[in-house]
């Protein structure tokens, strides 16, 4: 039989090959409006944002389409419906929107059983005189505004959920499952992330998307079903202001992807918009609040052995004038691609490489 170790160095991880980075880090665009940018998973929605904008919509509910689409999208394992769950196999779902013109925002945290948590922090900023709704009261919230209730735990997601409960200790009841014969679907899950959900249970993924539109109106969207196996009621920076979305209509927008604890002790997202106040590119400011984190993260069990962040964390933001940019840590990926991040404009939607703080890859 093939032990789990055995099968972990092997076919389950892929390697990470030192400087392969490709080409130079891009973004920091030239100022031109409409423009979204956002993380790599968001490469449609953000084209989708930018058609909406064109056709007059309201930056908000441009970046709002955008992030339903990969809500919606089962095959996005970190976002909405197909969300891997909580330690306890319930799927949790945070978001937050803020809206330049009106510089209002709304927010859900650790939401049940609706797919666009985006949708109902829009409807929080609209029609209540709160920011942030959290678990039951924001699904009552939800309920009573219409929004279906539905289980947004795929097959799929209750397989690695599973798959990890089977293998997380030798003390309790459960038995590991035989490495030789796992579901395809963990399989896939595994390679697709480029790491083991039990090895590395930290594993996470998110959306942002910041967008400028034609007049110079901005709007941030951010959604996310959060830390893999997080325990119940944790609340990432994804749902908060500040952190995981921020935007002054008069400066910028900017958003955040990545380990939320670290973001949301320097409250990145309106650090990057003040950056942006005193003069720095989207890029430079996104470089700026990534180095407030190394600067600020003492725990030993967060660095690596030449005290760096080991984790992934990534920044991106835009700026009135429609300039552009995105950061990461690291230059890599866990799965030892190329950190990289999407941006629509009137040369298209396209994946371009991050400018980051490290070469490599976050190890934990
Ligand atoms: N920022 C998200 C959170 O901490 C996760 C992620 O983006 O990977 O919940």
């Amino acid at each position: 039989m093939v032990s789990r170790r055995m099968f972990l160095s092997s076919a389950a991880l892929a390697p990470f090959v030192a400087g392969a980075a490709g080409p130079t880090a891009t973004g920091g665009g030239g100022g031109q409006r409409p423009v979204v940018v956002g993380s790599s998973n968001g490469l449609r929605a953000a084209e989708l944002a930018l058609e909406r904008m064109k056709a007059g919509a309201d930056p908000l509910d441009a970046v709002i389409a955008g992030v339903n689409l990969v809500e919606d999208d089962p095959k996005d394992m970190s976002v909405g419906y197909g969300g891997i769950p909580n330690e306890e196999g319930v799927v949790q779902l945070d978001a937050c929107v803020m809206h330049g013109p009106s510089g209002r925002a709304g927010a859900v945290a650790a939401l049940e059983g609706i797919k666009n948590p985006s949708r109902v922090a829009k409807a929080v900023m609209e029609t209540t005189d709160h920011i942030l709704l959290v678990g039951p009261g924001a699904r009552r919230f939800a309920e009573m505004n219409g929004f279906p209730v539905e289980n947004l735990l795929t097959d799929k997601a209750r397989k690695v959920w599973l798959y990890w409960k089977q293998n997380l200790s030798a003390k309790d009841k459960w038995l590991e499952p035989d490495p030789s014969k796992l579901d395809p679907e963990v399989q896939e899950f595994i390679r697709d992330y480029g790491r083991d959900p039990f090895r590395d249970p930290r594993s996470h993924g998110t959306i942002h998307l910041s967008a400028c539109d034609g007049r110079g109106d901005l709007a941030g969207c951010t959604s996310t079903s959060g830390l893999f196996f997080k325990m119940p009621g944790r609340v990432g920076d994804s749902s908060l202001i500040g952190a995981g979305c921020f935007v002054d209509n008069g400066l910028g927008a900017a958003g955040s992807t990545g380990r939320g604890e670290a973001n949301i002790l320097v409250s990145g997202g309106h650090l990057i918009v003040e950056r942006i106040r005193a003069g720095r590119s989207p890029k430079d400011a996104c470089l700026d609040a990534l180095r407030r984190i190394a600067e600020t993260t003492k725990e030993k069990r967060l660095l690596d052995e030449r005290g760096r962040p080991a984790f992934p964390i990534s920044f991106y933001a835009v700026s009135k004038s429609g300039a552009y940019g995105m950061a990461a840590m690291w230059s890599h990926r866990p799965s030892g691609k190329p950190s990289q991040f999407a941006v629509a404009d009137a040369q298209g939607a396209r994946l371009e490489n991050a400018a980051y703080l490290y070469e490599g890859k976050p190890t934990i």
